[in-house]
């Protein structure tokens, strides 16, 4: 792990995996609806993806799949952004979705499984759903989802956000990872992916319903505690 905020991210996705250890979901190897190109993350979040697939020796692969995909889909806000207009009451703009299957799929199942980023983790559902049916989750397990998706952005402060194929195209664009200069139409497409990409931003306010702020509350403090490097994530992160 060559990377602070990587070791943090890691130590998040540790510890939300405790938090949701007894619950029973519907998903299961091989289950890929909710897999579609409509998965935002941290650029952080990318390294650790393009990092594993150097490992695997799977970069050519990686390149052959920003060649051909570009996703429609364009977040419109980050998490932290939109509880800081949800607070201020004001107005959210609209998205929309685009569902067509995730690049990293393969025979249904998820060829980076070991580091997808966040919003894959926290997509389960209690039901078998699909495209006519819709995920169900309790709503605690909502609330600590949406908190967690603004922890891992507060983390990640400062660098691009967005949907996951214009972070790795953002990322591949630069030589230490993918090793190679995008050209002609590849250089363009780096450039559109870019243009999209949102910045990430500090977690001011968190959105919580009361019902759930105290579990949330012990959640946040454990986090803040939890030593990474011989420093707490509240102090390596201001939380
Ligand atoms: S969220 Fe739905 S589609 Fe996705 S793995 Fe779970 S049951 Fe399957
Ligand atoms: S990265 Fe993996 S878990 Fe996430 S949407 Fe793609 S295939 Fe599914």
């Amino acid at each position: 792990m060559s990377n602070l905020r990587e070791k943090i991210i890691t130590t998040l996705f540790e510890i939300y995996e405790q938090e949701v250890a007894n619950l029973t979901f519907a998903c299961k190897k091989g289950c890929s609806t909710c897999c579609t190109q409509s998965v935002t993350m941290t650029a952080t979040e990318g390294q650790m993806i393009i990092e594993f697939l150097k490992e695997q020796n799977r970069i050519e692969e990686l390149h052959e799949i920003l060649k051909r995909s570009e996703s429609k889909y364009i977040p419109a806000h980050t998490p932290n952004r939109l509880a800081a207009l949800y607070h201020e009451k004001k107005e959210v703009k609209e998205e929309s979705w685009d569902l067509n299957p995730c690049c990293f799929l393969d025979n249904n199942c998820c060829t980076i499984y070991a580091v997808r980023p966040f919003a894959c983790r926290c997509f389960g559902s209690t039901v078998q759903c699909d495209l006519n049916h819709s995920a169900e989750q309790p709503s605690w397990l909502i609330s600590l989802n949406t908190v967690m998706m603004q922890v891992v952005e507060h983390v990640g402060q400062g660098e691009y956000w967005g949907n996951m194929m214009d972070i790795l195209l953002e990322l591949s664009s630069q030589s230490r990872y993918i090793g190679r200069e995008w050209q002609g139409e590849g250089a363009n497409k780096v450039d559109r992916a870019r243009f999209r990409l949102l910045t990430a931003e500090p977690a001011s306010n968190v959105i919580v319903p009361p019902e759930d702020e105290e579990k949330i509350s012990q959640l946040l403090n454990q986090i803040s505690r939890t030593e990474v490097y011989k420093n707490t994530i509240g102090v390596l992160v201001g939380m």
